[in-house]
C-alpha cells in the first residue's frame, strides 16, 4: 500500500499535519517511535501546556529570533486565533494568562494530546507506534517512502519529517531528523540547547544553591553593554542559574557564547529607586545601629544571600552599623542593584526546552514546507532551524507548520 502522506513523528507538528491531510481525504500514516504520541506536549507549560500566545501574528514572528520571517506564511495560514478555535471545536476551551500565554481552561496538557488524538482518529489517520524511522527513501530526487530501524519499508508519495530537535531527548526527540536530512543533501545549522539553564563562573553562587528570587530584574550585559532586561523569577542551582527569566535570556546568550564576555546583572530591588533604597537602608541601619553590619540586612534580603553580599562588599562584616559611612551605603546600593555574574556556558540538551539550529530554512519552501532539494519531502516543527522564546510561540510554530503541510500535500 502506498500512502499519500507518511508523517514521521507524533509531536504537535506531525499530529496537526496528519489530521489536516486526512481530513482532506488523503491516506495518512503517522509513525511514532514512542509507545504514545505527544509525549513532550504532556510536560509543556509544567503539565499545563502553554499552547500559544494571544498576541498579533507579527509579535509571534518577532519572538523567533533569526528565522522568524520564515514562519510568516505558515503563521498567517494558521494563526494563534485559528489554533484556539481549532481546539475549541475539539472541546478544549482555552484561557489567557500573564504575558498573553494561552493555556487550556482545564490546566491539563493531557487534554491537548487527547484532542489531537481524537482529531487524527476522526480524520482516519493510521498510527503506528513503537517504530523508529531510520531513513527516507528517495528515487531520482523524489521521496518514495521510509525505512524503519527494523528494516521495514513503508511507501508514500509524500513524507513529512516532524521528529523534533534534540532538546529533552527522553521525550523521543533525539536529533534523528538531522541525519535523515543531511544524507539527502540538506544543510544543517549547528544545533544548540536553548531556553536552558546557564553555567556561572563565580564560585560564590554555590552558596546560593536552591535560592529562588522573585520580582528581580536580570540584565544581559555583553562586553559591558546592556542588551536586554527581564523581570520575574530566577533560581540559583548547583551549576549556576535557572528559572523563567534565565531561560528566556539564555536564547540571546547563545549568540555570544565563546566570542564575547557575557554577564548577567541582577537587580535585587528593582521596585525601589536609588533614593527609596537608600532611605530603606537608613531606616534598617537605624533599627540595627548597635549590631554588626553582617546582621543588619535581615529585613531587606533573603537570609541565604546575606553572607554572599557581605563578602562581596569591602565593608568589614563586624563593623558596627552606626559606623557605616555614606560611601559605604552607596557601595551596598550599587551591589544590590547590580550583582554581576559571569556566564561561561549553557547546560546540555537534556535540560533544554528547545533546540536552536537544525535544518537550514533556506532550503525549505516557507509556503508549503516542502524541501527545495527533494520532491515531496516536507519538514515541520523544531527539526527546522526555528526556535522562539518562552510564551507559547514554539508550539504555535509547530502547529502552524504542520497545518501548512497537511493542507499542501
Ligand atoms: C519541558 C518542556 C516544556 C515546554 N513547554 C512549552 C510550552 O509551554 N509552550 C511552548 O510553546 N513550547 C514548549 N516547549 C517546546 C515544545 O514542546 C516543542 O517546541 C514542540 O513540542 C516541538 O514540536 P515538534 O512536533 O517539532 O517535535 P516534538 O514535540 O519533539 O515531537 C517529535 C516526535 O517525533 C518522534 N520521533 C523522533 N525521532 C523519531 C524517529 N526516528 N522515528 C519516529 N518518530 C520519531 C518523537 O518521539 C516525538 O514524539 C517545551 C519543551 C519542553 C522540553
Amino acid at each position: 500500500m502506498t500512502y499519500d502522506l507518511i508523517v514521521v513523528g507524533g509531536g504537535p507538528a506531525g499530529m496537526m499535519a496528519a489530521g489536516t491531510a486526512a481530513n482532506r481525504g488523503k491516506k495518512v500514516l503517522l509513525i511514532e517511535k514512542n509507545a504514545q504520541v505527544g509525549k513532550k506536549i504532556l510536560i509543556t507549560g509544567k503539565g499545563r501546556c502553554n499552547l500559544t500566545n494571544d498576541c498579533q501574528v507579527e509579535d509571534i514572528i518577532d519572538n523567533f529570533p533569526n528565522t522568524g520571517k520564515f514562519l510568516y506564511s505558515s503563521l498567517y495560514s494558521f494563526s494563534n486565533w485559528q489554533l484556539r478555535d481549532f481546539f475549541k471545536q475539539l472541546g478544549v476551551e482555552t484561557k489567557v494568562e500573564r504575558g498573553n500565554r494561552v493555556f487550556p481552561v482545564s490546566d491539563s496538557a493531557r487534554d491537548i494530546v487527547e484532542a489531537l488524538k481524537n482529531f487524527m482518529e476522526n480524520a482516519g489517520v493510521e498510527i503506528k507506534l513503537n517504530t523508529a524511522i531510520k531513513e527516507i527513501i528517495t528515487e531520482d530526487k523524489k521521496v518514495v517512502g521510509v525505512r524503519s530501524r527494523d528494516g521495514e519499508v513503508y511507501s508514500a508519495n509524500n513524507v513529512l519529517v516532524a521528529v523534533g530537535g534534540k532538546a529533552y531527548p527522553t521525550t523521543g526527540s533525539s536529533g534523528d531528523g538531522y541525519g535523515m536530512a543531511k544524507s539527502l543533501g540538506h544543510n544543517l545549522i549547528q544545533a544548540k540547547p536553548s531556553l536552558v539553564p546557564l553555567k556561572v563562573k563565580e564560585e560564590w553562587f554555590k552558596e546560593l544553591q536552591g535560592l529562588n528570587l522573585k520580582n528581580v530584574t536580570v540584565s544581559l550585559v555583553i562586553d559591558g553593554k546592556k542588551k536586554k532586561e527581564e523581570f520575574g523569577e530566577m533560581l540559583f542551582t548547583h551549576f549556576g542559574v535557572s528559572g523563567p527569566i534565565i531561560l528566556t535570556l539564555s536564547r540571546d546568550v547563545l549568540d555570544y557564547l565563546g566570542k564575547h564576555q557575557i554577564k548577567l546583572a541582577i537587580n535585587l530591588k528593582p521596585a525601589l529607586s536609588y533614593e527609596q533604597l537608600d532611605n530603606r537602608l537608613q531606616r534598617d541601619f537605624e533599627k540595627y545601629s548597635r549590631k554588626q553590619f553582617k546582621n543588619s540586612l535581615i529585613d531587606l534580603l533573603p537570609s541565604k544571600i546575606i553572607p554572599v553580599i557581605v563578602n562581596l562588599l569591602s565593608i568589614p562584616e563586624d563593623k558596627f552599623v552606626h559606623q557605616i559611612t555614606t560611601e559605604e551605603r552607596e557601595e551596598i546600593i550599587s551591589l544590590l542593584t547590580n550583582l554581576e555574574i559571569t556566564i561561561i556556558g549553557t547546560m546540555g540538551f537534556r535540560q533544554a526546552i528547545v533546540t536552536s539550529g537544525g535544518i537550514d530554512t533556506d532550503e525549505i519552501n516557507p509556503s508549503t514546507m516542502e524541501s527545495k532539494i527533494i520532491d515531496s519531502l516536507y519538514f515541520a516543527g523544531e527539526v527546522i532551524d526555528v526556535d522562539a522564546y518562552t510564551g507559547g510561540y514554539n508550539l504555535q510554530g509547530a502547529f502552524s507548520m504542520g497545518y501548512v503541510v497537511g493542507n499542501n500535500i
